[in-house]
């Protein structure tokens, strides 16, 4: 039986990271939808070119490319036994269309994890967030040394991370995203976890949280 996380949250969160911690732990395959375009435009992939606009000026891409792309990428073997899903779905749409795909894979339960951080923090977090400009990896804002601890690469500010760009996000999340929230948050196996808190001790609550969730011992 397979486990299906979508780690839900705003920008700065932390998801990316504890999506990444969580997938390594229980050999799953941890699907980012933001850095699949990343590496999209990095590739020169058309679609991907065409969507960067869009993730310049921190709007949404659309579903139906959206959607056409977590399909595509739900089908490669690595994901056969799960998955961990960062960044969508996005949208209501998303969410209906992401439900027809379990429907049809048919394999274990979706345990949707909303990772909550007050706004301010938020803001202070994606101010000084750096991912490497190689490998797309989260780094430490704080640590001392300014390549990637995975790959080696140099370590830059995501060209979305800007302070106007940071707020517009924060907007499409209340209005396009929170919506999603509301459209899981009546099933069993949803829950939340207090993201303001040391990565390690997040990475310890959403370990018990999910597998509460998927066992459903406490619904
Ligand atoms: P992220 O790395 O998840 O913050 O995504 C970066 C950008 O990619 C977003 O601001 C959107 O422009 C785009 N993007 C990623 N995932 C989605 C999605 N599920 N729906 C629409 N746009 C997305």
């Amino acid at each position: 039986m397979g486990l299906n996380v979508i780690m839900m949250g705003p920008p700065g969160a932390g998801k990316g990271t504890q999506a990444t911690r969580f997938a390594l732990e229980r050999g799953l395959v941890k699907i980012s939808t933001g850095d699949i375009l990343r590496d999209g435009v990095k590739e020169l992939n058309p679609e991907a070119l065409v969507a960067k606009a869009k993730m310049d000026r921190g709007e949404l891409v659309d579903d139906v490319t959206m959607i056409a792309i977590v399909r595509q990428r739900l089908l490669r073997s690595d994901a056969r036994h799960g998955f961990v899903l960062d960044g969508f779905p996005r949208t209501v749409p998303q969410a209906r269309a992401l439900d027809q795909i379990m429907e049809e894979r048919r394999n274990g339960p979706l345990v949707i994890v909303d990772v909550c951080v007050p706004e301010d923090e938020l803001v202070k977090r994606l101010a000084i967030r750096r991912i490497c400009s190689k490998c797309g990896a989260g780094a430490d804002p704080f640590g001392a040394t300014h390549t990637c601890k995975v790959c080696g690469g140099p370590l830059v500010q995501r060209t979305d991370d800007n302070q106007d760009v940071v707020l517009k996000r924060l907007q499409i999340y209340h209005r396009s995203t929170e919506p999603v929230l509301e459209f899981y948050r009546t099933r069993p196996t949803f829950r939340t976890v207090n993201g303001a808190q040391a990565p390690d001790i997040v990475a310890r609550e959403l370990d018990v949280t999910i597998d509460q969730a998927a066992n459903g011992s406490d619904v």
